[in-house]
């Protein structure tokens, strides 16, 4: 895949040849400096920004065929999405902001399954709380179980983690492990810090928009080690799995 910024003189190729498949029930770690790609890389593998040429496969669709609406409708259904900032609305308790994105998509909330997301990240007793009442690892949780309420076939999350303390920072990574461990979720997370990356299988590491390394089942001094000779380029293929969920070419 490939995805250019702006055109002529002012453009920047901020993706160069990124291929990359997700297995299902995979935990993967996209790091790399400022600048190397990994919004760019985030945005289009989740159908939020189109690449400038290459492929985009989740769950078998291919998101080039897709018009506008349909592509919404994907994103809305198929993948979740966690931001550094929790993006949680104000004015709703915990339950309304998780059933926000169905009730949107014109579905009626499955009140099983948004009580069952709601133990996931154990906020059973804050369900009618709102936001402002909620930590921020709270918070982060909410963000959480509203992206994987639908069961998206893919959860991407962007520095989830950055506006949260270490200990914090712990227990929303260690959610996410527990998605990928019990429930098959797909996981994958923008970071910089070598902690979080940790608790990934797999570290991809981006540089100037193209793979520059990766590591499996990987430590974090393992993680560090590898960050600091980032900018050595050396395309290793990562090992491959079967049964891929999303696929970036
Ligand atoms: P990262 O998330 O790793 O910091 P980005 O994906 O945000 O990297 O950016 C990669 C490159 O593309 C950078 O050089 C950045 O300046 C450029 N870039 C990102 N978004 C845009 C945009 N909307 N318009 C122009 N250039 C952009
Ligand atoms: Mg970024």
């Amino acid at each position: 895949m490939r995805k250019v910024h702006g055109r002529g003189s002012a453009s920047v190729a901020a993706l160069d040849g990124v291929d990359i498949t997700f297995g299902q029930g995979s935990f993967t770690a996209v790091m790399g400096p400022s600048g190397s790609g990994k919004s760019t890389f985030l945005h289009c593998a989740a159908g939020l920004d189109r690449p400038t040429s290459g492929t985009v496969t989740v769950a078998g669709q291919d998101l080039a065929e897709l018009n506008e609406n349909a592509l919404t409708k994907l994103r809305r259904e198929r993948i979740g999405f966690v931001f550094q900032a929790f993006n949680l609305l104000p004015t709703l308790t915990v339950e309304q902001n998780i059933t926000l994105p169905m009730r949107f998509a014109g579905k009626r909330a499955d009140r099983r399954r948004v009580a069952e997301v709601i133990a996931h990240v154990g906020l059973t007793d804050r369900a009618r709380h709102r936001p402002h009442e909620l930590s921020g690892g709270q918070q982060q949780r909410v963000a959480i179980a509203r992206a994987l309420v639908v069961r998206p076939a893919v959860l991407f999350a962007d520095e989830p983690t950055g506006a949260l303390d270490t200990r914090t920072a712990a227990e929303v990574l260690g959610l996410l492990r527990e998605s990928v461990r019990i429930d098959g979720q797909t996981v994958v997370m923008v970071t910089h810090d070598p902690v979080a990356a940790s608790y990934a299988d797999h570290v991809v590491f981006l540089a100037d928009g193209r793979i520059a390394d990766r590591v499996s089942a990987p430590t974090a001094d393992t993680i560090a080690e590898r960050m600091t000779h980032l900018g050595a380029f050396a395309d290793a293929p990562g090992p491959g799995r079967p049964g891929p969920i999303g696929r970036v070419r």
